[in-house]
């Protein structure tokens, strides 16, 4: 049922689909270049007719389509639910900032790290998104702004659903895809790339060449805190991963991000802080406090912006760089998983009957 998905070849393989078709080689590149700027077959004008036919009926060049999009009041951020072939559902945000538009891309239907705060993780990991999965999420975000507002994604962030670092193999082919100058030509400094802190895919990816920023959810000051919030802390110890943050720097010679979520009455106090200052001494790095989106269904809430102030300063004090995340589209379901947990309880169906992107 599925057609093969062409999107997730790199331009050797793809080379390889068109010499077995019959077809010259050249015809490899037109068709890379133009799958990567989101054209349907039809509309791949330097493609003989008959080319453009037999790769419609038998392959697939977006595996991803939009089903519903919502654009925040607020700010103009844009959620998108997006559908796959085999129907599973994804989702995606769009931020517009100053510098440009950012696009947040999921790498997993779902995730199996088990993070008690994330909604993305409560209904587990159903499987592993292709590159190409990955890329379509961004090819439909560019269409519809060219439809729209014009201009297209500059910045890409691996922080939507899934862990990328669960997902290795597939997350490095669609980064090497992504900043390939036949394709969507993303430069590896536009895009950061969020982990949980699985250490030897951190140790693995760090010799890669695909310099980009590398955030790491650390959301606690010490293990024990770190165990009660997050699974993966029972495998890996903060030392351990801050030794693998440690020499992501010095082998790219980018400074890490730390994402730190306060949640109240868990990691919060100054003293929190004071500890996490103690423990990224030295470490060039930055962090980033993320105000938390409350997840009832786990009993956990945020923080007022005076405990954030506080905790802030705190950091400052120890000579710590540190912002606090602007909440963007949060009358839309901005945050992680919401939008597709909404429709997994209350409108599956629909997933069967979306608009075609
Ligand atoms: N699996 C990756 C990337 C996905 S989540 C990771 O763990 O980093 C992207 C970021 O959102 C992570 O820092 C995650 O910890 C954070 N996050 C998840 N749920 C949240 C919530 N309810 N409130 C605030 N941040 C949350």
């Amino acid at each position: 049922m599925n057609k093969v998905d062409l999107l997730s070849l790199e331009p050797g393989e793809l080379e390889q689909v068109i010499v077995s078709m019959g077809e010259p080689k050249f015809r490899a590149k037109q068709l890379f270049s133009w799958m990567h700027k989101g054209v349907s077959p039809e509309e791949m004008r330097n493609l003989p007719v008959t080319l453009r036919t037999r790769i419609a009926e038998n392959y697939r060049t977006n595996p991803v389509r939009i089903m519903e999009e919502r654009i925040s009041k607020l700010d103009g951020t844009r959620k998108f639910l997006y559908a796959l072939d085999d129907g599973n559902l994804i989702e995606g945000v769009l931020m517009h900032y100053h510098y440009g538009n950012t696009l947040c891309i999921s790498t997993q239907v779902g995730c199996k790290m088990g993070c008690r705060f994330c909604a993305s993780t409560l209904e587990g990991c159903v499987r592993n998104l292709t590159a190409g999965e990955m890329l379509g999420q961004i090819l439909c975000a560019n269409r519809k702004l060219a439809e729209t507002d014009g201009g297209h994604v500059g910045n890409v962030v691996l922080m939507g659903s899934g862990e990328p670092f669960d997902n290795y193999e597939n997350v490095v082919r669609f980064l090497r895809l992504l900043h390939h100058p036949d394709g969507i030509c993303i430069g590896m400094r536009s895009v950061s790339l969020s982990t949980c802190g699985l250490v030897p895919q951190m140790i693995a990816f760090a010799e890669e060449n695909l310099p980009v920023t590398l955030s790491l959810s650390l959301h606690a000051p010490s293990d024990e805190i770190r165990r009660s919030l997050m699974p993966v802390a029972r495998r890996y110890t903060m030392d351990e991963v801050l030794d693998a943050c440690r020499n992501y720097v010095e082998k790219t010679g980018r400074r890490v991000i730390f994402e730190y979520a306060l949640i109240h009455g868990i990691n919060s106090l100054p003293e929190h802080a004071r500890m996490l200052a103690g423990r990224l001494r030295k470490l060039q790095c930055h962090v980033n406090l993320i105000p938390l989106n409350d997840v009832p269904e786990r009993g956990l809430k945020g923080v007022s912006e005076w405990e954030i102030d506080v905790f802030r300063s705190a950091l400052e004090e120890a000579g710590i760089s540190v912002t606090r995340r602007r909440e963007m589209g949060d009358d839309i379901e901005g945050a992680c998983g919401q939008l597709r947990r909404h429709y997994l309880k209350q409108d599956g169906d629909r997933m069967l009957t979306g608009e075609e992107q």
